[in-house]
């Protein structure tokens, strides 16, 4: 009884608080790889977030070292391709962002498609601009939990609006 009216205060204090989306949850973490940035489609794969009803409430552009490659995708360290995995992504300029709407983590992942380009659904960012499984455009938070895990690891609460 008082936990759900301690809960349902909660509730109040977030629905009235500026940022309360991004404390609802509804964000998620992208980078635009190495491969989407060479290739010169840092423009059309932000344009196609926008398009999509994102909005972007942090960016940066920056290179990451094979340390900080390394740390971001430690969830992967004991899968075959992590090696090759932490040099791609430490081997050339990257855009980091936040993205908020509704449900972002799961309306992000169904923008950018599969992990493997070739199995990816028509109109998705990897089918358009992916140039294979590793090399694959960008980079998208699987979970509420790890969107903000990703969020904070590379911005600060200044940098995000
Ligand atoms: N990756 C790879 N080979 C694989 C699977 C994944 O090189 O067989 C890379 C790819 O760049 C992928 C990243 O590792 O985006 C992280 O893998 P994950 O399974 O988390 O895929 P994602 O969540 O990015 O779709
Ligand atoms: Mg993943």
């Amino acid at each position: 009884m008082y936990l759900k009216i301690e809960f349902d205060l909660f509730t109040k204090i977030v629905s009235l608080h500026p940022k309360k989306n991004i404390m609802a949850g509804n964000i998620t973490f992208t980078m635009i790889k190495p491969d989407g940035v060479e290739a010169n489609n840092i423009g059309p794969i932000l344009a196609k977030i926008n398009q999509s009803g994102f909005k972007i409430v942090a960016m940066k552009y920056m290179k990451l070292s094979a340390e900080t490659a390394g740390k971001f995708y430690e969830v992967h360290k004991e899968r075959p391709f992590y090696g090759e995995l932490v040099s791609y992504m430490s081997g050339g300029p990257i855009v980091a962002a936040i993205l908020q709407k509704d449900n972002a983590v799961a309306e992000y992942r169904t923008l950018i498609g599969a992990t493997d380009p070739s199995k990816a659904d028509e109109g998705t960012i990897r089918k358009l601009f992916a140039k294979s499984i590793a090399a694959n455009a960008v980079h998208g938070s699987d979970s509420d939990e790890n969107a903000n895990i990703e969020s904070n690891f590379f911005f600060s609460q200044i940098e995000r609006f």
